[in-house]
């Protein structure tokens, strides 16, 4: 029986795909401490502005496994001590299996911040464990001047767990904003608008 049930999970681990646009191993820019940030693909929200207009379509990208997604996260914790994850986009909420992902993240002792251009309490399902979501459109008329990575002033930041008490001091830590460009087979950059 426990067998059998070990196995169910290892078809699961497979069976389950994300549409994923990008990965950023390790960024001290898409919230506290250093994360692992993964920008999923497709996004139908199409705010005026939008940074990641790339991710908005609805088309497969890179089609990784639940397996592939926690192999990759359990390799940046060893070689870069990440304390959590992000989850950017495109929107996350489209991605319908994000609680199992989200419980594998808190099964290997990492926190989870998401972004979502739709309100929390309409997508609560599905950002289910999370320990702080982002929410709100990106409203190209009322920029955000004072928190770090929100984009306009619309945008909620709503804790949900203990996991990060002081949270918001680092949005506000607005003498610290950064952008990281990564250079590899691309150039990569993420954080905050250069303005
Ligand atoms: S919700 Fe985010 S990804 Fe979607 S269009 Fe708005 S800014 Fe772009």
């Amino acid at each position: 029986m426990l067998r059998q049930l070990k196995m169910g999970w290892t078809l699961v681990l497979k069976m389950i795909k994300f549409n994923v646009a990008s990965i950023n191993c390790c960024t001290e820019t898409e919230g506290p401490n250093k994360r692992l940030t993964i920008w999923f693909q497709g996004c139908t929200i199409r705010c005026k502005g939008c940074c990641n207009p790339d991710y908005q379509p609805l088309k497969p990208r890179n089609i990784l496994s639940l397996e592939d997604l926690i192999k990759i996260i359990k390799v940046s914790q060893l070689n870069y001590n990440i304390e959590g994850v992000t989850y950017s986009g495109g929107e996350p909420t489209l991605q319908q299996n994000l609680p199992l992902l989200t419980a594998a993240i808190h099964k290997l002792g990492l926190g989870v911040i998401s972004f979502t251009g739709k309100k929390y309490e309409d997508v609560s399902d599905i950002l289910a464990g999370c320990d702080v979501v982002l929410d709100g459109k990106y409203i190209d008329s009322k920029r955000e001047n004072k928190r770090k990575i929100l984009g306009s002033i619309n945008q909620r930041i709503i804790v949900l767990s203990d996991r990060y008490p002081n949270c918001e001091d680092w949005f506000f830590n607005n003498e610290s904003k950064t952008v990281e460009i990564n250079v590899s087979d691309y150039i990569f950059a993420n954080g905050d608008a250069v303005l």
